[in-house]
């Protein structure tokens, strides 16, 4: 029966999103500048996780789905700004680049691809979290950023946007995530791998989505908006379509406000 009401839900969402969809006539378009196109800036959003690679679900909330609102409606904001242009990496509940189970490395192998073939200047990956052992405590916004090694100034530019955007999730009314695995209070995150090397024999980012993206030569930074495990992040900001439209506006003004658009 939960499982029943969950996948009604999911249904229900998912119909609401076709719907918004294909209604909207600016999903497709790309936002050009028109004044000087030198400095058009290209943003990639990554909405994380799909139907073969499910991130958090807990009670009625699918991460692969909350995502795909999110980066839908952080589109459809950025595009209210000149000299920008976006992309989605993936527009629907599936992966565009090899939906099996089992092959979310090549999925987001193909993510970064298909960023670095739009000459991505910022790959932005859109998420949720969850506490693995489900201690309900734990809640807040969270930035991790590429790691300082091999390419610093990736690191500054990630660091700098990723602070941007932490700074308009607040004004949400988001807390900033301080637990286990962010413990420096700030919301700003890097995590290296613990094998894995850079050319120069530094530690790799742990995040394959960071890591390619950086030997691409662009910045790409993980957003996670809130716990999904927590009940009032999921309850005040990832329920209704109208709260992911918050989080998608506040990650659109964040990166409008780091790379100085200005609105049409
Ligand atoms: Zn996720």
């Amino acid at each position: 029966m939960k499982s029943f009401i969950k996948k009604s839900a999911s249904l229900v969402l998912s119909l609401a999103l076709i719907t918004l969809l294909f209604t909207t006539d600016a999903f497709y378009s790309e936002a050009k500048s028109k004044s000087n196109p030198k400095k058009n800036i290209v943003v990639v959003l990554d909405p994380g996780h799909d139907t073969t690679h499910l991130g958090c679900h807990y009670q009625n909330f699918e991460e692969g789905l909350a995502n795909l609102y999110i980066a839908y409606y952080c589109k459809q904001e950025l595009e209210k700004y000149d000299g920008v242009t976006v992309y989605m990496t993936r527009t629907g509940l599936d992966c565009q680049y090899g939906a099996q189970p089992g092959s979310a490395s090549t999925c987001l192998a193909g993510r970064v691809n298909f960023a670095k073939s739009v000459k991505a200047n910022v790959l932005v990956s859109l998420h949720n979290d969850y506490d693995p052992d489900l201690d309900t405590t734990q809640n807040g916004s969270k930035v991790i950023v590429p790691n300082p090694n091999y390419k610093p100034a990736i690191c500054a530019e990630g660091s700098a946007l990723g602070q941007s955007i932490l700074t308009q999730l607040v004004a949400t009314g988001m807390n900033i995530n301080n637990w286990k695995q962010c413990p420096n209070g700030t919301g700003i995150v890097t995590k290296d791998s613990t094998s894995g090397t850079y050319p120069d024999g530094s530690a790799k980012d742990y995040y394959a989505l960071i890591n390619q993206s950086k030997s691409a030569g662009f910045t790409a930074v993980i957003v996670e908006h809130g716990f999904c495990t927590n009940d009032s992040d999921r309850l005040n900001h990832l329920s209704t379509p109208e709260q992911y439209a918050q989080l998608g506006a506040a990650d659109a003004a964040g990166i409008a406000s780091y790379y100085g658009l200005k609105l049409k």
